[in-house]
């Protein structure tokens, strides 16, 4: 049957992606370096802790273990950090995914899903397409961009396929609140809202600035759980088509930081204080998803993506490990 490769498997949409995967009976294997994911949320598969850096590690896992397809979510990932730290998110971002693809050459790896961002669509006004063209404004969706780039170049030189995933805001807890967003330096605004509650101190609003309906930024928040399902779904695409593919995984619904703010204060029947202060560096105004074509293409819909259900499986699994 072959295996599955996992990179980044113990952070937070990779432990939810390994998850359904063992529902699934799959056969995983796990990379991950520990970085930003912990080694407790790796619930099921073989797990190696290493880098995606260290081309003679995973040589190593490809040897031993006869992979058929790779989820690549092992990354850097935050907007702001991404201007401070360029040459370790390229390292880890380009060179790691340069790696991946060398060595799914080199063994004969069939199929690959990655992990991209709506970071590499930059600034846009309305519900975005995939084939919108790409103009990031961060270095993060810069390293992502060329990531796909890669991607493509590799899959028509050595006829692999590929599903790269644009991810919107990945949001909520599994529902069984078994796994969920817990990170030493949280910088999400979901959980940095519960920890305003928490401690009762007011939540920044990076910018009332913008051109918006409020003047805050729009984002389109996506249940990580419906991310995870939208892999399972790539995954068993990729096996019986021999396509690729470039899909958002959104909800189409634009919600603005103090729409977030509001639903959670709702939802949770608590007040939310705010104070408003400078724009955070690389924050796009506007990021919506058009989600038509991955419904076309792989028949997918979200499922728990309800913005209430998204802040009540949050909170509940913010409440349970603070
Ligand atoms: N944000 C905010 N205050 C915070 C954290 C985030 O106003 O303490 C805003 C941020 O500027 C962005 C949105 O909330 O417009 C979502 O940010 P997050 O870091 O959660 O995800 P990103 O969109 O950067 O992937």
């Amino acid at each position: 049957m072959g295996k599955i490769l996992v990179t980044g498997g113990a952070g937070y949409i990779g432990s939810h992606v390994v998850k359904l995967l063992n529902l699934k009976k799959k056969e995983i294997i796990i990379i991950d370096n520990l970085s930003t994911g912990k080694k407790k949320y790796v619930k099921n598969g073989i797990f190696f802790k290493g880098d995606i850096r260290n081309k003679s590690h995973l040589y190593k896992i490809f040897s031993n273990h006869k992979i058929k397809s790779v989820i690549h979510l092992a990354a850097n990932c935050l907007v702001e950090e991404s201007h401070n730290k360029i040459d370790e998110y390229y390292e880890n971002n380009v060179v790691g995914t340069i790696n991946l693809l060398d060595l799914m050459v080199k063994f004969k790896v069939e199929n690959i899903i990655f992990s991209s961002s709506c970071s590499v669509y930059g600034y846009k006004s309305n519900k975005i397409k995939e084939d919108d063209n790409l103009n990031p404004i961060n270095v993060y969706g810069e390293t992502k961009k060329v990531c796909e780039e890669l991607i493509q170049s590799y899959s028509k030189a050595y006829k692999f396929n590929y599903i790269i995933l644009r991810y919107f805001n990945a949001c909520g807890a599994d529902l069984e609140n078994n796994l969920g967003e817990d990170r030493e330096n949280e910088t999400h605004l979901i959980p940095l809202i519960f920890k305003s509650i928490q401690n009762n101190k007011p939540v920044n609003i990076f910018g009332k600035d913008y051109k918006t309906r409020d003047k805050t930024c729009v984002r389109d928040y996506i249940h990580v759980q419906d991310i995870a399902r939208a892999h399972f779904k790539s995954l068993s695409f990729l096996r019986k088509n021999k396509k690729s593919f470039i899909f958002n995984l959104g909800t189409e619904k634009g919600l603005s930081v103090l729409d977030i703010i509001n639903i959670t204060s709702n939802v949770l029947n608590k007040k939310v204080r705010y104070k408003i202060s400078n724009r955070r560096k690389g924050d796009p105004p506007y990021l919506v998803a058009s989600s038509s074509k991955i419904k076309k293409k792989l028949n997918f819909t979200n499922k728990y993506s309800d913005p209430r259900l998204i802040i009540k499986t949050a909170w509940k699994w913010f409440q349970s490990i603070n």
